[in-house]
């Protein structure tokens, strides 16, 4: 999946002319902003992969065909009655935290069950497989834990797609069996940083 957060939607039609048809944003907001210059782009695939805020959810409901990052029970059900509200049927992916970091969104892995159960309530998501974001380390062997016991605790769940692996360590989530790795960096380059703020005078 090409990550193209922070790009313009001229870079995403650019990827879908290069073969691209998944794509991943962070941010509902930046990515409504990009979906309205897009032409029509046949079997393009647009993933939520950046946490979504409830309040979203009808929003995250119309631009995206996946949501990666739903990690409770009230999310889900938010874009289940979003995706009733407009007939839409959202497909879902759990995100799941597998260390501890305070910053980071995802439910632990114990919580799996009860949202594999609430899914099957919602008529309008399809629960389709398991997400993670490990701890960011130069070293990509620092990821493979991670990645193996995610792969683990979806053959244990019986979810078929496993999000893993980023532009610094998608060789090693490939091997452990992703089927969607998400590469931003390394097929667009670098993302500008936010602007230092600058002074309404110049002199
Ligand atoms: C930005 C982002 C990526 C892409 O990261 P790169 O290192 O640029 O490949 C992948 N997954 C998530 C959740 C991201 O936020």
């Amino acid at each position: 999946m090409a990550v193209s957060k922070k790009f313009s939607s001229r870079a995403i039609e650019d990827a879908y002319s290069g073969g691209c048809r998944h794509f991943g944003e962070n941010y509902v907001q930046e990515f409504a902003e990009k979906h309205a210059e897009l032409p029509q782009l046949a079997g393009a695939h647009f993933h939520l992969i950046g946490h979504l805020q409830s309040n979203k959810s009808r929003l995250a409901a119309r631009l995206f065909q996946t949501v990666q990052t739903i990690d409770s029970p009230k999310l889900m059900k938010r874009l289940d009655a979003a995706g009733e509200e407009q007939g839409t049927r959202v497909e879902v992916m759990l995100e799941v935290k597998l260390a501890e970091e305070q910053s980071k969104t995802g439910c632990a892995p114990a919580d799996v069950p009860q949202l594999i159960a609430t899914a099957t309530e919602c008529s309008n998501v399809v629960l389709t497989g398991l997400m993670t974001i490990p701890p960011w380390s130069e070293d990509p062997e620092q990821s493979r834990p991670y990645f193996r016991q995610l792969a683990g605790l979806a053959r244990q769940c019986g979810l078929k797609q496993l999000s893993m692996g980023m532009s610094n360590d998608l060789e090693a989530a490939i091997e452990e069996g992703a089927t969607y790795i998400r590469v931003g960096t390394a097929l667009f380059g670098q993302r500008q940083r936010p602007k230092p703020k600058t002074s309404a005078v110049s002199l």
